[in-house]
């Protein structure tokens, strides 16, 4: 993928990290998702909770907010945090399952110009979707 590309994602998710709402920790998290044929960034930011396990992150918020606008095809989502933290479990199985061949990059906000490269694949080889569970329907229908 096009490093120009890449950088741009980069820049979007820099820019949604001014979305984070971050009280607790103060760690503001910003993700960017380019859509597959369209020019379309979808941002989305970290939102936390006072009970801090309702916390949702900015790769799922970004998925989220396109998905439920009708959007299904990623090509990369960009993650920008103070350091480059890399992306979580939960976030990890959300992008599995939804963006299985994007591409992912993570970068540290403060040094906006250096950012490291991956997939999805390789974050959460061998991961669980939704095959496991229509296995599960199909011999349930065939005890009916
Ligand atoms: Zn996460």
């Amino acid at each position: 993928m096009q490093s120009k590309f890449l950088i741009k994602l980069c820049r979007a998710a820099i820019k949604a990290q001014a979305n984070s709402f971050s009280p607790y920790s103060g760690f503001c998290v910003g993700a960017a998702l380019a859509l597959v044929g369209s020019k379309r960034i979808v941002t989305g930011a970290n939102v936390e909770s006072a009970s801090y396990g309702l916390t949702c992150c900015a790769e799922r918020v970004a998925l989220f907010n396109a998905i439920t606008n009708g959007d299904r095809n990623f090509q990369a989502i960009a993650i920008a945090s103070p350091g480059g933290a890399m992306p979580c479990g939960a976030c990890r199985q959300l992008l599995a399952e939804h963006a299985p061949d994007a591409v992912v990059v993570v970068v540290d906000s403060r040094k906006p110009h250096r950012y490291f490269e991956t997939r999805v694949a390789d974050l959460l080889p061998l991961h669980f979707d939704g095959s496991a569970l229509s296995k599960v329907k199909s011999s349930l229908r065939h005890k009916t």
